[in-house]
């Protein structure tokens, strides 16, 4: 069984997220799509909610599960038996520390990265600029699936809701 795991944080999932996910799964037998749930309090989506979300987005995809993980991404791999961790790089700004990040890891457990080259149509796309861009009001509806969008957009109002009567 060849296991690969794509971790992030999926605040919120992007389509740039799924394109790799979708990938990763025609490269392995199953593909763990790991959601990084250490506190944290610049999340918009708390964990339940991310994990939620990438259960929607991934449910087309037969052999992609999705689980969160706390503390070393190495040691989730060796729990699960998985040896390969799958990552997009967008553009030459990831490649630093994506290269340090899988160097440590492999120097710590018997697992190998594997880089996806970003589809050019998403290269430019992070959760962060999604959630900076639909606060001030643009229209991300092309770049998240629909129900995040929804998602996204009531959170955003909430949010606003709350600092204006504070
Ligand atoms: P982001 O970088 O969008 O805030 P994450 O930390 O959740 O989100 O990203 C997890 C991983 O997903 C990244 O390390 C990267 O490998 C991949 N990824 C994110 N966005 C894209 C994208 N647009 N294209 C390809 N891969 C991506």
């Amino acid at each position: 069984m060849r296991r690969a795991v794509c971790p992030g944080s999926f605040d919120p999932v992007t389509n740039g997220h799924l394109d790799i996910v979708q990938r990763a799964s025609t490269l392995f037998d199953e593909v763990v799509v790991a959601v990084g749930v250490n506190q944290s309090k610049n999340r918009l989506f708390n964990a339940e909610e991310r994990i939620a979300m990438l259960e929607q987005a991934c449910a087309p995809f037969p052999n992609v599960r999705v689980d969160g993980f706390k503390g070393l991404l190495t040691s989730f791999c060796q729990e699960h038996g998985i040896h390969a961790i799958v990552k997009g790089l967008r553009a030459v700004s990831d490649f630093d520390y994506e290269l340090q990040m899988a160097q440590m890891n492999s120097s710590l457990t018997d697992v190998e990265t594997v880089f996806v080259p970003t589809s050019p149509e998403y290269s430019f796309l992070a959760s962060s600029l999604v959630k900076e861009v639909a606060t001030f009001g643009g229209d991300v509806s092309g770049l998240i699936p629909d129900f995040v969008n929804t998602a996204l957009l009531a959170r955003l109002a909430e949010r606003a809701a709350q600092s204006g009567g504070a």
